[in-house]
């Protein structure tokens, strides 16, 4: 057999690339891993977790209106944006740091440069070193997806999103998924006068129709404009600071800034796929079987590259069952991708698993629908015209509970706990035997008729 320089070289510390080379190391594996950007990845670095702490920050808003029907006097309220973002990144400077710490302390080399491969187990350093491993794997995520308009380079990203000098008065964010409406709630809960424009005629595609309404509603309430069938014509620099943006059918417009977040495009230009041969898809990701390999031997790949399911955990599991089934003591296993749940960070927040009720008509023919719409206690107190909606989609066959969704204060804290309830394939009469926490707004899931 050939001798490499690692059993496993690794393009991309994000959520997978990290996972995998660890495990791997720990499993006895010599391993090393390139990073061009920052260890840590999207998710660390400019995705889920500085976006949950804006999530918090912009969320004190709400809190600090609704706390004086509480009896608090809170006097004249200042934000200052400059302090949070700069409290945010330095969490994530904290938390690159533990990451990085973590591969050095299972004894993985860092490379932090971009590579490339330039032939049969073989990785070229943007510094021109090149390494040969025994096993290659992919896991360089995805970047924002920017669309194809005049002046579409004035626009930001969410990765520019959490660095911002100074917070627009007026912005136009672009886009109908999770994304632009968990931004859309930020910069409007910091009094940022925001539209979101979609070239569809929905939000959230994916999610259950009655939360999605739930939430346009709300956020409507809430001062967010939305424009649906709507794309750019133009974005043009204003002289005296801003844009000039042009929407089909509307007139030119002002605006202090623009944002896409139109999806994520795989990361697989330049990386010299085409020189071994690994086949990709049609949005440019890499094409894997369910084991995460390619159709090359030795060259896995997991996480967004992939564009199976772009979440953290589907990328850590994706590197885990890579790590094990690769290097480990056991048997190869794939990654369940069926009943993921996930959650909008939106204001209020949804969460979900399973099917929308639209999916298990379609597939399932015969279904029960339970739903619970009330208006939380706290909101109710705070004078918060604010009413939140629990929906479960039975299988009127077996009465096994195939989706539970949810659009509520704290919904994606409570709906880890249920999805691991339908994911065992409990019934809604596991529900009902099950007694309320009262007073929560989670016993509404026991008690839905
Ligand atoms: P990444 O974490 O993107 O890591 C890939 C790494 O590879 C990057 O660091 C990149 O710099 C590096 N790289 C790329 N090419 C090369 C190269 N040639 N050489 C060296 N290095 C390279 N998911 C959730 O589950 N919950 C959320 O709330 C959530 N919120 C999000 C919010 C935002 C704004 C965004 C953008 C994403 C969010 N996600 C969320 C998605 C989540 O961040 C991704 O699914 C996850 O990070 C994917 O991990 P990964 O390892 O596949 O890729």
């Amino acid at each position: 057999m050939a001798d490499y320089d690692y059993d496993l070289f690794t393009i991309g510390a994000g959520s997978g690339g990290v996972r995998a080379s660890r495990v791997s190391a720990a499993h006895g594996a010599k391993v090393a891993i390139a990073e061009e950007f920052r260890v840590g990845g999207t998710c660390v670095i400019r995705g889920c977790v500085p976006k949950k702490m804006l999530v918090y920050g912009a969320h004190f808003a709400e809190d600090l209106e609704d706390c004086q029907k509480f009896g608090w006097e809170i006097g004249d309220a200042k934000f200052d944006w400059i302090k949070l973002r700069d409290n945010v990144l330095a969490d994530v400077d904290r938390l690159e740091g533990a990451y990085t710490d973590t591969l050095e302390s299972h004894e993985v080399d860092i490379f932090k440069e971009r590579a490339r491969i330039t032939g049969d187990h073989e990785i070229t350093l943007e510094s021109g070193k090149t390494v040969t491993a025994k096993h290659i794997l992919i896991a360089t995520g995805a970047h924002p997806r920017m669309p194809e308009c005049q002046g579409a380079d004035l626009a930001i990203s969410s990765n520019d999103a959490f660095h911002l000098d100074e917070l627009p008065k007026k912005i136009i964010i672009a886009g109908g998924g999770y994304i632009a409406n968990e931004f859309a709630g930020i910069f409007n809960e910091f009094g940022t006068k925001v539209t979101i424009v979609n070239r569809g005629d929905q939000i959230l595609r994916g999610y259950d129709e009655s939360v999605r309404d739930r939430l346009l509603q709300i956020s409507m309430t809430k001062g967010i404009q939305f424009r649906f069938n709507t794309v750019f014509e133009y974005i043009k620099e204003c002289p005296d600071g801003g844009y000039f943006v042009k929407l089909s059918d509307c007139e030119e417009e002002h605006v202090d800034l623009v944002m896409f977040a139109v999806g994520r495009v795989p990361n697989t230009k330049d990386l010299g796929l085409d020189s071994v041969g690994v086949e990709l898809g049609d949005n440019g990701e890499v094409k894997v079987d369910e084991f995460s390999k390619t159709n090359v031997d030795y060259i896995y790949a997991v996480g967004d590259v992939t564009d199976r399911v772009q979440l953290t955990p589907i990328a850590i599991r994706e590197g885990q069952a890579f790590a094990d089934s690769v290097f480990g003591d056991r048997e190869p296993y794939a990654v369940d991708h069926g009943c993921i749940p996930s959650a909008v960070f939106s204001h209020p927040p949804i969460a979900s698993v399973g099917m929308t009720e639209g999916e298990a008509k379609n597939t399932l023919g015969g279904v029960k629908v339970y739903q619970s719409d009330f208006r939380p206690m706290k909101n109710v107190l705070a004078g918060r015209n604010e009413r939140s909606l629990f929906k479960m989609v039975c299988d009127a066959a077996d009465d096994r509970i195939v989706g539970i969704h949810m659009i509520a204060p704290e919904a994606p804290e409570m709906m880890q706990a249920a999805a691991i309830a339908v994911k065992a394939g409990l019934t809604k009469a596991d529900f009902d035997a099950t007694t309320a926490i009262h007073p929560t707004m989670a016993e509404e899931l026991v008690l839905m008729r």
